[in-house]
């Protein structure tokens, strides 16, 4: 038998060969210098912020490029897979604006003519490639049991060598054509296996995007190619789809970096282009002082449905994002205020090589920025949205008192140097309570006085402003020599470089007794602008809210 027929043996059933699969994917029509790259999740599970931070860098770097950014599933491993788990990744990421250009976009549906994009449903193009290398004394099945494997193991261990299936080790290797077609014919299960030429002792020299110039030993593992079920390993569906596809860039994490001899081998046992190869690393955590890879398990925040669920805008995340992926971001921003992220040009040299610090701190406060240039009609829709989901209570007011919840939100907003109160839309509440009748009837009240805490002292000022210096009317102009004039009336100084210089003279100044009728209403010393607040509270309000006191 020849290798051909022996081939049709191993993997029967297969019409096309790789150069019909070469006319299906054609060359792509882009221009010189366009990213081709792919985010190629298996769907076992939601994204976490380092799948978020992968996918913000490819898409970007496509764009700028205008080039092609593809979803790829790699569901080879299909015990792990989870129900509904494609419409789950996409919806997830879609959520922080990261798009597709082709590729899968459901369980069933995909775009683009470079498919199927899901690897369940390529067996055959994979047994196809697999089938060229069998041709070719490049591959050979391989018939060892897991008691055999567990033997040669336990060899390697003895003679502390390398653990693998590899040179003498690999039994199967030079079987004869007849054993092979014996062994088959009795119905012995069996896997395929790279013949691979490599020599440990052999070093090449690899160049990443990101890492730089690399010095790397060959691969000589026979390392499985088609598994018992049919489906091929990561490995060999990473060579045979990235080339089909056309990726140009292989972007992703640097957990695969130790697979790069394995990779280059494959692309050049088939005369393939090697793709560029971009190994990001890690996002880190400050754990106490040490540097430790972010954990979805250890910190909340390494999970993207956080940031849906504390409110934090998803603008801000990838704006965060952007500063971690390029650290001259933060310059650029705020150097080229009319432009937008997309007019930012990424560069992998300016990528950590060895891991970034994420730093949750750092987001909220880009997340504050973000959320102080806002319109207040505009943190209004959001923060509706948010209650929506997430604090039916809050909803319900926000709808019932929409114009002075505008009002609320636009105490020192859409101004040169707005307030900056709230980092995410779980914020919101806390800082606005007050304002709203419904919380502040019910909420356990501390109040907060803090220069003037005599009782009697606290009436007299909250009795004095209502019958003789409030105005529903006044400006806001009107409103503060009024109360200058109240401090003047009670033996408070009105001005305070006066006060400064002669304490003695005054019980306190304009500020305490301001602070005064704001705990009076709030409960805190610390809020935005009085008179706007009282403005929007409304004359009842503050009489009810003094005579509480
Ligand atoms: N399926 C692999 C993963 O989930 C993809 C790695 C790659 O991008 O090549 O990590």
């Amino acid at each position: 038998m020849d290798r051909k027929k022996l081939a049709d043996l191993l993997l029967p059933g297969i019409t096309k060969t790789i150069e019909d699969y070469e006319k299906m994917y054609p060359e792509r029509n882009i221009e010189e210098g366009a990213i081709v790259t792919r985010y190629a999740p298996s769907p076992t599970g939601l994204p976490h912020i380092g799948n978020l931070f992968q996918t913000f860098i490819s898409m970007h770097l496509a764009k700028q490029t205008s080039g092609i950014f593809y979803l790829r599933i790699e569901d080879t491993d299909q015990k792990r897979s989870i129900e509904n788990g494609i419409s789950k990744i996409i919806k997830s990421l879609n959520d922080f604006e990261i798009k597709f250009d082709e590729g899968a976009v459901s369980e069933v549906d995909e775009k683009g003519s470079y498919g199927p994009y899901i690897q369940s449903n390529r067996k055959e193009i994979y047994w196809a490639f697999a089938k060229y290398l069998i041709e070719n004394d490049m591959a050979y099945p391989c018939f060892c049991t897991e008691e055999k494997l567990d033997e040669i193991r336990q060899k390697q261990e003895k003679y502390k060598s390398r653990i693998g299936y590899y040179g003498r080790y690999a039994t199967c290797r030079n079987l004869s054509i007849d054993e092979i077609v014996k062994r088959v014919q009795n119905g012995e299960k069996y896997i395929i296996r790279l013949k691979s030429p490599g020599k440990f002792d052999n070093k090449f020299i690899f160049n990443d995007c990101i890492k730089g110039k690399m010095e790397l030993p060959e691969n000589d593992i026979d390392i499985i190619i088609i598994k018992s079920d049919g489906l091929p390993t990561y490995h060999f569906a990473h060579l045979v789809d990235d080339h089909l596809m056309q990726t140009t860039h292989v972007i992703r994490g640097d957990e695969w970096l130790s697979s790069i001899p394995i990779h280059t081998q494959l692309f050049r046992m088939f005369n393939f282009k090697v793709p560029k190869y971009a190994h990001i690393a890690p996002l880190l955590k400050d754990d106490n002082g040490t540097k430790r890879k972010l954990s979805k398990r250890k910190d909340p925040e390494a999970s993207v449905t956080y940031y849906h669920e504390q409110g934090i805008p998803t603008e801000a995340v990838i704006l965060y994002l952007a500063t971690v992926a390029n650290s001259n971001f933060e310059e650029w921003m705020d150097n080229n205020k009319d432009k937008t992220i997309d007019d930012f040009k990424l560069e992998f040299k300016k990528m950590s090589t060895s891991g970034a610090l994420f730093d949750l701190e750092k987001l909220l406060n880009i997340s504050r920025n973000y959320l102080s240039r806002l319109k207040a009609c505009e943190i209004y829709e959001r923060v509706l949205n948010w209650t929506k989901e997430f604090d039916l209570e809050f909803k319900e007011l926000l709808e019932k008192y929409k114009e002075k919840s505008i009002a609320i939100f636009n105490i020192e907003r859409e101004q040169a140097k707005p307030r900056k109160d709230y980092s995410c839309y779980s914020d919101v509440k806390n800082q606005v309570w007050y304002m709203y009748d419904e919380l502040f009837d019910t909420a356990e009240k501390h109040y907060d006085f803090q220069k003037i805490t005599d009782k009697q002292e606290i009436k007299t000022i909250l009795n004095t402003y209502l019958s003789n210096y409030y105005s529903p009317e006044d400006d806001n102009e009107t409103w503060f020599n009024k109360m200058k004039d109240m401090s003047d009336h009670l033996g408070y100084a009105s001005n305070m470089k006066e006060y400064k210089n002669n304490p003695e003279n005054y019980k306190g100044n304009i500020a305490d007794i301001s602070n005064v009728l704001r705990v009076a209403l709030t409960t805190k010393s610390m809020t935005p602008d009085l008179y706007q607040i009282m403005k929007i509270l409304g004359i009842d309000t503050i009489k009810k809210r003094f005579d509480l006191i």
